[in-house]
């Protein structure tokens, strides 16, 4: 589903480079819950920049839905983001439209009809618990409700992919739980492959079934969570 194969990603800045990703190959599996667990610096940013097409390797392949990533052009980013939705730590709602239109936004860009729309966001405000907030704005909202707003915007173009970053991390506890719940009700309820990069390894040991541990650029190690990290 995605799949990187000795990837090096290669920065400048002024006359000095960074090297963000050393040789990074990875597999994530159709319907995985795919963990990306490291430090600051390690390249977990990186690694979702070149998933989501915002970057290009410097070396390495990248295939998104068993497809190579090479020609970097507009016909080939239509593609990729028509499959992939994402959610962000700082949800990245737009403050001046109401929950309704932010959960749009996608359907509304491949301009879907407005029948069409009313009944996609109203399918998925009900699947995120939040029918009662429709017409309400961010800013009502708490961090766990605006979370599930960006989670149902993320879903509206029924996307083959979730990228998620850090998507707990400026959660409390209590709703850290309530958006895995919802993240696992999703992997089971829907044909998506779920790959999340965090810092929190509580959060990869309550829902991934694989995960990679980043250091510098490099994967240290990969596979299953259990053999990598035990049971929690
Ligand atoms: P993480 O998400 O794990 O914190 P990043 O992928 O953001 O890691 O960063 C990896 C390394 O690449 C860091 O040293 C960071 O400073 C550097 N880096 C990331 N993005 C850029 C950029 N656009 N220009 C220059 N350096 C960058
Ligand atoms: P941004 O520069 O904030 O990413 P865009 O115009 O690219 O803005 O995206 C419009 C909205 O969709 C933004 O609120 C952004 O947070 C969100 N968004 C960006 N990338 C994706 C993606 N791959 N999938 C779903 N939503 C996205």
């Amino acid at each position: 589903m995605i799949e990187l194969v000795d990837v090096y990603k290669t920065y400048r800045r002024g006359d000095s480079t960074i090297e963000a990703l050393r040789g990074v190959s990875l597999k994530v599996e159709k319907g995985d819950i795919f963990g990306v667990i490291g430090y600051s610096g390690a390249g977990k940013s990186t690694l979702i920049r070149l998933v989501n097409y915002l970057e290009k390797p410097t070396k390495g392949q990248v295939f998104v839905d068993g497809q190579l990533l090479d020609r970097y052009s507009v016909q080939e980013l239509r593609n990729v983001k028509k499959k992939i939705g994402m959610i962000f730590q700082h949800f990245n709602l737009l403050e001046s439209k109401t929950v309704y239109d932010n959960v749009a936004i996608p359907l509304v860009l491949v301009k879907k009809s407005k029948a069409e729309i009313r009944q996609r966001v109203t399918e998925l405000l009900d699947f995120v618990g939040l029918s009662d907030k429709a017409g309400s704005y961010p800013k009502e909202l708490s961090g766990g409700q605006k979370q599930r707003v960006g989670i149902a915007r993320a879903l509206a173009g029924n996307p083959t992919i979730l990228l998620c970053d850090e998507a707990t991390s400026a959660l409390d506890p209590q709703t850290t739980q309530s958006i895995l719940a919802l993240l696992k009700q999703i992997s089971q309820t829907y044909p998506i492959t779920i790959l999340m990069i965090t810092h929190e390894m509580a959060v990869i040991q309550q829902i991934c079934n694989k995960v990679a541990v980043m250091e510098e650029g490099i994967i240290v190690e990969q596979g299953n969570v259990l053999n990598v990290f035990g049971s929690p």
